[in-house]
């Protein structure tokens, strides 16, 4: 029977979703979800210094508005549990205690100041000095003699005397270290909790992990985790570590310096499905040059082998182009529901149409933070210059726009019914009557009713927006402008 393929998300809960963390999930969703298998959700919160109020919302959110449900974790809750680190605090000693058992580990009652004094003796005053393995000598009495007086210690794995450790990574393929260059370290800490590289392993076997899917910085550890599914005869997951993404060729995204979060994107108006449609591109390709993906196709054709070695560059522009492309082949009232807001914001209390103002911007949008600049106009004609009226394309200049203005001003006035059609059918015979290029009337009356040099819609629409009354305003302050 094949097994079921399970993978988990596990994010410490810092407060906000990097971008390479969400990449993380999604790729972890679309192995689980592509081979018809589950993903978890486990919070790893026992880094208590990083631990923020609030930030465990942030992931249920962050997963909910990606439409990455898990189908296990801490609120919905599954046969593994808990999935928060922090309630399986009781669960480690006894699995470290049977690694001591099978000689894989060892107690060590070594003080700080000893550790420290290690440290300054190591050769270059390096950083990072391997434990002397001191105690790994102890004999079982004195073991006991220390335990039963009470000395505080840790429990360190005890890494290969020689040798080397080889395992394979999906990406990165066989990857082999000497275990001389292991640390033996440390399972347990004097405190009774695990560290972070013992529970993880543990963890990820009692949920019975098949794939760990995580970041690259992990590459280094992943030898120390192998050996530790060795220690114990536990199967080792598929390991999958991805590269970073990174704001440029040399440095990697980061929330310190500035780089955006999945929040901060959406704050900036990008849309949560072009976001995650384009984050599945950083460091996946579908091996053909397609790039628009719902999740729901992703999760039909995501496969491991497409996932690359090489980091990905997060490239805002390549976002914000498919974040428009979104908009465009958006279902109209889908669209509305997500404009109107913004929409309300900028023209609330003005009347206007904000439909028909959301129909002209549908196609020209790249994210909805873009609609308070493009429609502010509709609300205040702001102040311009007549240069606006020279259009070397239109075949306009000021001359020619005054008597264009002036000549739609009576025919627009005279007009019975005001509505985009009526407007049309007026300017156009108007433009048959003067015997001139149609922009050379329209370009003029769509500056005139704008203000700006260019506008979601033509003079018709802006016209049939702005109603009757502002729109021959508006002409007539343009002609003002121009007899000046
Ligand atoms: N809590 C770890 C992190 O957020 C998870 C690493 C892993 O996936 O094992 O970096």
């Amino acid at each position: 029977m094949k097994m079921e393929v399970r993978t988990r998300f596990a994010p410490s809960p810092t407060g906000y979703m990097h971008i390479g963390n969400l990449r993380t999930a999604l790729y972890e969703y679309l192995i689980a979800k592509s081979q018809g298998g589950k993903f978890i959700l486990r919070i790893e919160d026992t880094d208590q210094e990083r631990l923020v109020e609030g930030a465990t919302d942030v992931i249920y959110n962050t997963l909910r508005m990606t439409g990455l449900h898990h189908d296990e974790g801490p609120d919905i809750g599954g046969d593994y549990g808990p999935y928060v680190q922090s309630e399986r605090m009781g669960m480690y000693m006894d699995y470290a205690k049977e690694l001591v058992e099978k000689g894989q580990a060892y107690y060590c009652f070594c003080t700080k100041e000893r550790l420290e004094s290690l440290k300054e003796s190591n050769a270059e005053g390096a950083a990072f000095a391997k434990y002397d393995r001191h105690c790994l000598h102890l004999s079982p009495e004195e073991v006991q003699a220390k335990l039963d007086a009470g000395v505080p210690y840790v429990i360190r794995q005890k890494m290969p005397d020689s040798g080397t450790t080889t395992f394979t990574d999906v990406v990165y393929g066989e990857i082999t270290v000497d275990n001389a260059e292991l640390d033996d370290q440390i399972l347990m800490k004097a405190d009774g909790f695990p560290t972070y590289n013992f529970a993880n392993v543990v963890d990820d076997h009692l949920m019975c992990i098949t794939h760990v899917v995580r970041g690259s910085e992990y590459l280094s550890s992943t030898p120390k985790y192998n050996l530790l599914y060795e220690a114990f005869g536990w199967e080792p997951p598929v390991y999958v570590h991805l590269p970073a993404v990174m704001r440029d060729a040399h440095h990697k995204l980061s929330k310190r310096h500035g780089d955006k979060s999945f929040e901060d994107l959406i704050n900036e108006g990008y849309l949560v499905d072009a976001i995650v449609n384009y984050i599945a591109l950083l460091g996946w390709s579908p091996g053909d040059t397609r790039e628009i993906f719902t999740l729901k196709e992703l999760e039909e054709c995501f496969d491991i082998s497409g996932l690359s070695k090489s980091p990905s560059i997060f490239d805002i522009k390549k976002l914000t182009w498919m974040n428009g492309e979104y908009m465009k082949n958006m279902d109209f009232e889908k669209f509305y529901a997500l404009a109107e807001p913004k929409l309300t914001e900028a023209l609330g209390g003005t009347g206007l149409d904000l439909r028909k103002i959301a129909e002209l911007l549908q196609k020209r949008l790249e994210t909805l933070n873009d609609i308070p600049g493009l429609v502010g106009f509709f609300k205040e004609l702001p102040e311009y210059g007549t240069e606006l009226y020279t259009h070397k394309k239109m075949k306009t200049n000021d001359e020619i726009a005054l008597s264009s203005l002036k000549a739609a001003l009576p025919v627009l006035e005279g007009l019975a019914d005001w509505n985009t059609q009526s407007i049309h059918d007026a300017l156009m015979a108007l433009v048959g009557e003067l015997g001139i290029k149609n922009g050379q009337l329209l370009w003029p009356v769509r500056t005139a009713l704008s203000g700006e040099p260019t506008s979601p819609g033509g003079a018709m629409e802006l016209a049939d927006i702005l109603g009757r009354e502002e729109s021959l305003r508006r002409i007539r302050v343009g002609i003002e402008m121009l007899e000046k």
